[in-house]
């Protein structure tokens, strides 16, 4: 969906990417994951044509994002970042409008349109679409610009840092409701970020940057598996591993075999809180649950260990 071919971006003699490579399945988010200044604005910034790459090409769906008019290109990618966010002396509803307006649609859609937007990020029409930005906390003007980025339903997503001001437990909630959406959506995402929980939380795949070069591109769990670059294994942290347990459920792997144990988590519940309950109950097993309480099976560390060598793709 999305293919760069050896982009690179020079300011002088300074050069912000590197020759990057990198392809984007549809339907899936890539998450652009590094330190500050290692190129992954840039990289946002070329692939929705705000800056030229100094080499390099841009294919979006096939075709080379030259042969696209900026216009067209732009309104086929919503685009949420952080600082600049929303138009100031704009209501929400205006704000939401913004791209579906530039395409013409009337009165009558554009308000079905805000309506829809506001309730899928959980804001109440009546008392948010007249309110201005000013007038919302982080978080709520943070959904204000999802649901502008979303509102003339373009295929593509670029996210830049989007929850980045927000405090840890918005910035949760706004993580799983952006799940959520996306689950149903199925956008193409580059979602930038420098924080490895949210990269490991959000991500399909992680392209993993240093000083404007690409160091790995792979699944969260690959990652683990297949990497063998020090700086990425320094950048990731020694408890990756762990971390990366919070993708999985306790139902995805439970097995049908006779649960003896006392111990008990929810099928909902993820593999790192699941580790977590057996350390303390001192278990090297647990038995699964469904919402009604019923044994849907059991796992134990050997399952857990397992889960992350066999989800090769
Ligand atoms: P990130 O988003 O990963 O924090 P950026 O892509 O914003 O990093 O920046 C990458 C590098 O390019 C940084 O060193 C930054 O200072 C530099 N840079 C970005 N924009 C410009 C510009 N307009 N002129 C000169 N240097 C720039
Ligand atoms: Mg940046």
């Amino acid at each position: 969906m999305i293919r760069l071919e050896s982009i690179r971006k020079d300011y002088g003699s300074m050069t912000a990417v590197k020759d990057l490579s990198l392809e984007i399945p549809a339907g899936e988010i890539c998450v652009l994951l590094g330190l500050s200044g290692c190129g992954k604005s840039t990289t946002l910034r070329m692939i929705n044509k705000l800056i030229p790459p100094s080499s390099g090409h841009i294919y979006i769906n096939g075709k080379d994002a030259d042969e696209y008019p900026v216009e067209k290109l732009r309104q086929s990618m919503g685009y949420v970042v952080q600082s600049i966010g929303l138009f100031p002396h704009f209501t929400v509803a205006e704000n939401i409008a913004t791209v579906p307006r530039l395409l013409k649609w009337d009165n009558a859609r554009l308000d079905r349109r805000i309506r829809e937007m506001l309730m899928m990020v959980g804001l109440d029409y009546d008392t948010y679409s007249k309110k201005y930005p000013n007038e919302l906390s982080g978080g709520e003007a943070q959904r204000v610009g999802v649901a502008r980025a979303l509102a003339a339903d373009p295929p593509i997503l670029l996210m830049d840092e989007p929850f980045g001001a927000v405090d840890p437990l918005s910035r949760k909630h706004l993580q799983n409701e952006f799940l959520k959406i996306q689950r149903e959506l199925k956008k193409t995402v580059i979602f930038v970020t420098h924080d490895v929980e949210e990269a490991i939380k959000l991500g399909d795949k992680i392209a993993i940057m240093n000083c404007g070069e690409l160091q790995e591109y792979d699944t969260p769990e690959g990652l683990i598996i297949r990497c063998k670059n020090q700086f990425v294994k320094d950048f990731l942290g020694s408890e990756y591993a762990i971390r990366v347990l919070a993708r999985f459920s306790a139902g995805g792997i439970a097995h049908e075999r006779d649960a003896k144990s006392e111990v008990c988590v929810p099928a909902s519940e993820n593999l790192q809180v699941a580790l977590s309950v057996m350390i303390e109950r001192g278990s090297s097993s647990l038995t699964v649950t469904s919402q009604d309480g019923t044994s849907v099976g059991s796992i134990s560390i050997g399952d857990i260990v397992d889960v992350l060598r066999n989800t090769e793709n």
